[in-house]
């Protein structure tokens, strides 16, 4: 999902949101973020870096620290590079209405990025390691579920 239906999605009349990327990267290291949004439902929202945008998967549970514990990760619309500093309140009414913090963040290094298999090593302050996201076989190859997990180290 693109960064299109990331601005159609919220009104930045009302939303503290980002309407678009406001920093210029300084570092050449991926951006690697987990914010905690507690909307409707708690969940965790994984950002990773990738080709101008912050690549976006929700996750329902918390991220796993250690191997043997896999996370559904469900792909959301790209957020624009910055959107990694946001921190605050989503007014009531507004999409994703509620709390966001930083549950975790650092940098990540792709070790084997396909379409829908990422081989990652996580570089934060909570996950750190080698990490898997892998995508759901859907019937009509629109699924945008996936999974999340750490793997053994090597
Ligand atoms: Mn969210």
């Amino acid at each position: 999902m693109k960064l299109k239906d990331y601005k159609e999605k919220r009104n930045f009349k009302k939303t503290p949101e980002p309407s678009e990327s406001k920093s210029r990267k300084i570092s050449q290291e991926l951006i690697y973020v987990i914010q905690r949004h507690q909307a409707s439902h708690l969940h965790y929202d994984l950002r990773l870096e990738e080709g101008g945008v912050l690549k976006s998967w929700a996750i329902p549970k918390e991220p796993p620290q250690e191997e043997g514990i896999k996370r559904l990760a469900v792909q959301t619309e790209d957020h624009p590079l910055g959107y990694e500093d946001f921190e605050g309140v989503i007014p009531e009414g507004q999409y994703g209405a509620g709390d966001v913090k930083t549950w975790d963040r650092g940098n990540y290094v792709p070790l084997e990025v396909k379409e829908s298999k990422w081989i990652i090593e996580i570089r934060g302050e909570r996950l750190k390691g080698r990490y898997c996201l892998i995508k759901l076989k859907a019937k009509d190859n629109k699924g945008n579920n996936w999974l999340f997990f750490k793997l053994k180290n090597q």
